[in-house]
């Protein structure tokens, strides 16, 4: 199964990862803030990743990680 890390710091919530998961399963977590003010990606459902690493690839800070 895929796994995919968030590095929170890094993220400014540009919402770029939400637009490309063929899954629907990266959204902005709009509870959560990181030190630099901004809402993070978060993923809601892991069991559902297949692992494409779309999500990592559009991101312009580099702030996702995918393991297969
Ligand atoms: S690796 Fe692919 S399926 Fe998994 S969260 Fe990222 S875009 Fe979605
Ligand atoms: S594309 Fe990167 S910086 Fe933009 S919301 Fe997603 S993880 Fe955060």
């Amino acid at each position: 199964m895929a796994k995919v890390t968030i590095l929170e710091e890094r993220c400014k919530g540009c919402k770029l990862c939400t637009t490309v998961c063929p899954r629907k399963i990266v959204v902005i977590n709009s509870g959560k803030l990181n030190s630099k003010g901004f809402h993070p990606a978060g993923v809601t459902d892991m069991d559902k990743c297949i692992g494409c690493a779309f999500c990592a690839t559009i991101c312009p800070d580099c702030a996702i990680v995918v393991e297969k």
